[in-house]
């Protein structure tokens, strides 16, 4: 309506769909996410324990255009079938994600899109929570300032200071997301091979040597990976 083009291709959109369960009989400690072209392809699988017996279970996934593949809603149905059978659905929810790693222009005038609405998630995991209340955070105290300074009709610098703090970040999530859905499976299975086999049990965790195996593990299946997608963006 303010006139900033906020369209997104279907190929920048996760798709999501969330069932709330109860009947859940998995740890209560412990999340899981489920990769791979038989669950969700282009796409994962969440699960969320909530304790006392209930979970979020959600598929977010990149449909390449309409009709080409089976609805997320199809792969998570399947996926409650096959693997969490006793479970059982109280409540769904489903939505887009904007994943194209943000809008060029989320100012015009006295209008300023943040958080989804400017495309701010993550993405490659397609979190964007957290990223609505720190685009929030930043945008009052810019505002802020700007009254304080009478310059509020500079409303626009907001957009220079969001991205030089965030827009490098969005920028290398999504190359991160674009180079994971070009892994084959049995790379994704070496990979987490690697960074399972980097710790024992999940009360050895830490974060720094968690990043430090996943990035090595990377670097090992990297070659191939590299190769196979420029010999195929040369094809097409
Ligand atoms: C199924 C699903 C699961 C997800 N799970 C996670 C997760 O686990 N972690 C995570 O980080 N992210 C998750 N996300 C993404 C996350 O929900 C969004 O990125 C986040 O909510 C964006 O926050 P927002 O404030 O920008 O927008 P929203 O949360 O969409 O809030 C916008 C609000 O504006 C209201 N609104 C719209 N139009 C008008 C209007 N004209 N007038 C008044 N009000 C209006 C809407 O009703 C809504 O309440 C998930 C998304 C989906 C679809």
């Amino acid at each position: 309506m303010a006139g900033l083009p906020t369209i997104c291709q279907l190929p920048e959109i996760y798709s999501c769909v969330e069932y709330r369960v109860n009947q859940y009989s998995g740890r209560d400690d412990t999340i899981g996410f489920h990769v791979g072209s038989a669950v969700a392809p282009h796409g994962y699988i969440w699960i969320f324990p909530k304790g006392n017996s209930e979970a979020n279970v959600g598929i977010a996934l990149i449909r390449a255009g309409a009709g080409t593949a089976a609805s997320p809603k199809t792969y998570l149905d399947a996926f409650m079938r096959d693997y969490l059978p006793d479970a059982r659905i109280v409540r769904t929810v489903a939505g887009g994600i904007p994943i194209d790693g943000g809008l060029k222009q989320f100012v015009k005038g006295n209008v300023t899109l943040i958080g989804d609405a400017a495309h701010h998630a993550n993405p490659f995991s397609g979190g964007g929570i957290m990223n609505s209340m720190e685009d929030a955070d930043l945008y009052v105290q810019t505002l802020l300032r700007l009254i304080n300074e009478g310059k509020t009709h500079k409303c626009h610098v907001y957009e220079q200071i969001y991205t030089k703090k965030y827009g490098w970040i969005l920028k290398w999530q999504r190359r991160a997301q674009k180079l994971f859905y070009s892994l084959r499976d049995d790379e994704i299975d070496r990979l987490f091979a690697s960074v399972n086999a980097a710790f024992g049990t999940a009360d050895q965790f830490n974060e720094m040597k968690f990043y430090r195996a996943c990035f090595l593990a990377f670097l090992k299946i990297l070659p191939p990976v590299v190769k196979r997608n420029i010999q195929s963006r040369r094809q097409s």
